[in-house]
């Protein structure tokens, strides 16, 4: 395993532009990105280097010389042995390849059961819909995700996890909703869980519980300083399957009764290397992969 660090800076404000601070740090375009134009006034460049590379203190050295604040966002990436050997995996799907979908699409969910003040434990009872005016990131992919974490698959990758005997996946159909009540059923599958593990340890690091709900599931996120780590007792995942999910629902939720309006928080999905196997083979490189540790107690 190794750390990889993200940093974002506004390059505008460096006298000479952000060139001249890449080139003094040894920043190539293998590390370095710099916007193609400005956005609201500011000119993004993204730096990608291993925690322990010695250019990352050089830069972050530079940015403070010049008073330039950076935002940090840090990952571990992992070796094929170690996904290979891991007891779960966590998916995090990539940010930047996302559909937006969910309740405020037209997808509907079952709130009887689910917490009245944040809508954790909301059940999904129809097809998924996500918005017809974003099909166009997928094409040419074979898996994405909401920003709900809801996972979706092209229905021959699902075919493959359907036979492959992998335990607690079901699928649900994916619709385009357009404008004027407009369904157009997408050759997608979403997958469903029927598993949730219990809590996790709290030695998990790299979330941060800020927003206690009565309920006590939601009200956690991810945090980007820190890479996620997530911890479980060993006894809590002896009833697992091959896919899962987490007690804990993470996002901001917002939900006053109204399902057709609400942010729901969700929960993450946590697989066994069975099911990246299945994803590595066919090429998907939208998710991340993180294993759990296990402890005793
Ligand atoms: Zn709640």
């Amino acid at each position: 395993m190794r750390t990889e660090v993200r940093i974002r800076f506004d390059g505008s404000e460096l006298p000479g532009g952000p060139h001249t601070i890449l080139e003094s740090t040894g920043c190539g375009p293998d590390t370095a990105s710099i916007a193609e134009e400005p956005v609201l006034q500011q000119l993004p460049v993204w730096v990608t280097l291993d925690a322990t590379d010695a250019r990352l203190h050089k830069l972050m050295g530079l940015l403070q010389t010049h008073g330039i604040e950076w935002l940090e966002f840090r990952k571990d990436r992992f070796t094929g042995a170690e996904l290979e050997t891991a007891p779960l995996l966590l998916i995090d799907p990539i940010p930047q390849l996302r559909v937006f979908g969910g309740p405020r699409m037209g997808t509907k969910y079952d709130v009887t059961g689910a917490c009245k003040v944040c809508g954790a434990g909301a059940r999904q009872t129809s097809a998924l819909l996500i918005d017809g005016e974003e099909l166009s990131a997928l094409e040419g992919r074979r898996a994405a995700s909401t920003p709900y974490r809801d996972l979706i698959v092209e229905e021959r990758l699902a075919g493959q996890l359907a036979s492959s005997g992998i335990t607690g996946l079901s699928f649900r159909g994916v619709f385009a909703a357009f404008e004027n009540q407009v369904r157009l059923q997408l050759p997608w599958r979403q997958l469903c869980a029927a598993k949730t593990l219990p809590p996790m340890s709290p030695r998990s690091t790299g979330i941060i519980r800020h927003k206690h709900c009565v309920c006590g599931r939601s009200g956690v996120t991810g945090t980007a300083e820190q890479p996620t780590r997530l911890v479980y007792r060993a006894v809590d995942l002896a009833d697992m399957q091959d896919v899962n999910l987490t007690w804990e629902w993470f996002g901001e939720p917002r939900f006053n009764g109204d399902v057709s309006d609400a942010l729901f928080p969700y929960p993450w999905f946590l697989v066994t290397p069975k099911v990246w196997r299945i994803f590595q083979g066919a090429g998907v490189t939208e998710f991340d992969w993180i294993p759990i540790r296990v402890v005793d107690e």
